[in-house]
């Protein structure tokens, strides 16, 4: 029977949005055969608030995804109230999408391990796959309850609608949204770790060149 093909998504604050992300997404595209949405969170349970404010890193995300239809944005995180928790933005997709179209949840190595402190982790996978994103120097094996969790779930490929922890390998590439803020704040100018696109428009960039002290 063939399968529709899958969705999936790539969370983030995206603040902002850099060729990590969107080189890991692409690729994840393509390897999985997918749709590819990228989803900006308006309050991240675990982190402080964004530099930038949800619609100017939204608008930094559509000059970045110019050109192109494989990767899109999903803005319902942004639309709802209070925090964002991934299981419920799944729920919601998969309320969109049926309950036959696979669904892959992308997380990062480095966020993979720590999936277990997630807001109701175990549903994560009654909703989608977790699709396993290789990023430079981070070891992913997931130990305690994740790994006892996820180790009947590995699998080569994405089959059905959710449930299996799939490893996508992508291009290592050491571009943290954290280092691009702190460039800013050196009052450095951090071209070609994200799209030329974003440094068109001056006032797309401007809340992190405000930074500068
Ligand atoms: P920050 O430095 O502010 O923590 P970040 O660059 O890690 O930000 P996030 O918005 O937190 O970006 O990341 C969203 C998702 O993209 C996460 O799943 C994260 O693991 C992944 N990701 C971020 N940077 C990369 C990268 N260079 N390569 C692959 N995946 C990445």
């Amino acid at each position: 029977m063939n399968q529709a093909r899958p969705l999936a998504i790539l969370g983030g604050t995206f603040d902002p949005i850099h060729h990590g992300h969107l080189r890991a997404a692409w690729e994840a595209a393509e390897a999985l055969d997918a749709e590819v949405r990228m989803v900006p969170a308006r309050t991240p349970p675990h982190r402080p608030a964004p530099v930038a404010d949800a619609s100017g890193r939204v608008a930094l995300l559509r000059a970045a995804l110019a050109g192109q239809d494989r990767l899109t944005i999903d803005t319902r995180e942004l639309d709802r109230d209070g925090p964002s928790y991934t299981v419920d933005t799944l729920a919601s997709l998969r309320a969109d999408i049926g309950p036959d179209r696979p669904l892959v949840l992308l997380v990062g190595a480095d966020a993979f391990v720590g999936l277990a402190s997630w807001h109701r982790w175990r549903q994560l996978f009654e909703f989608a796959h977790v699709g396993v994103l290789t990023r430079p120097g981070v070891s992913h094996a997931p130990s305690g309850e994740l790994a006892d969790f996820t180790a009947g779930r590995r699998a080569e490929r994405v089959h059905g609608p959710a449930g299996s922890v799939v490893d996508i390998a992508i291009t290592p590439l050491d571009i943290a949204a954290t280092a691009i803020r702190e460039a800013f704040a050196a009052g450095h100018e951090p071209r070609f770790l994200l799209p030329s696109a974003c440094f068109e428009d001056e006032a797309l960039l401007a809340p992190y060149r405000a930074l500068r002290g």
